[in-house]
């Protein structure tokens, strides 16, 4: 196995451990990993390296840097693999634009315009399956500190339909994650080259300084404690209720 696991100073499941388990409990058609940043490119040379059969989709919200879409390109052909790629509701995103404009979010928060070019797709594409698996760190936000290995999504689940999200990387630090990276060559966004440490999309995400948590650069004109933009909006739920 990577040497990357004897770094690691704690006694729950390895990342490789969780994938192994996720996949092993749910048809292949029916889990995916959620693609975005440094993070889930670990989990997909994971995956890779394990020989698992879990599908791969990334939302493209429309506003992308260039460079996340050249990195998405690249992560496809680096491992041979299909990339989904989740779209907004075109209707959804005319009446928006037409409505507030391009940058509203800007005005009165991130949350309509995440909702339609994240939440809805993401939505529509977890109906289709019965777990996901995000690169969430409990240290990336303080949104995040009580992240777990697996949970029931609150988020996504309904009476009907109950969705499980898995966090392998749960317990890593990003020095954890850099250290993965750069030992088994996993493709990156070369915008992390250029300061940007947690990457969205291009009007919300600016570079960090090197005393800044990396969330500082998400959303930056909004509180820490609402800095999600939906995906994980149980991990805002519980913060609120404290
Ligand atoms: S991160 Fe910004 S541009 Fe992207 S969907 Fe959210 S509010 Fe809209």
């Amino acid at each position: 196995m990577d040497n990357h696991n004897t770094q690691l100073p704690h006694s729950e499941p390895t990342p490789e451990d969780v994938l192994f388990d996720a996949a092993s409990r749910f048809a292949a058609d029916k889990i995916a990993i959620s693609f975005s940043g440094a993070e889930d490119v670990v989990l997909i040379d994971m995956a890779h390296k394990l020989n698992l059969d879990i599908s791969v989709f990334s939302l493209d919200t429309g506003r992308l840097h260039p460079e996340t879409y050249r990195f998405i390109e690249n992560v496809r052909s680096h491992y041979g693999i299909t990339i989904e790629l989740l779209y907004p509701d075109a209707d959804a995103i005319r009446d928006l634009v037409r409505e507030k404009g391009l940058f509203s979010f800007y005005k009165d928060g991130h949350n309509e315009c995440c909702g339609a070019r994240k939440i809805a797709p993401l939505r529509r594409k977890l109906e289709t399956l019965d777990a996901w698996i995000t690169g969430q760190r409990r240290d990336q936000s303080v949104t995040r500190t009580d992240v777990p290995l697996e949970q029931l999504d609150k988020a996504f689940s309904t009476i009907s339909h109950t969705v499980t999200k898995f966090n392998p990387l749960a317990s890593w630090s990003s020095h954890d994650v850099w250290a993965y990276i750069r030992a088994n060559e996993v493709p990156y966004n070369p915008l992390h080259d250029r300061g940007f440490v947690s990457i969205g999309c291009e009007p919300c995400t600016r570079a960090v300084g090197p005393h800044e948590h990396e969330r500082a650069g998400r959303w930056w004109w909004e509180e820490a404690t609402q800095k999600e933009c939906g995906l994980h909006a149980q991990n805002v739920i519980k913060i609120i209720s404290r």
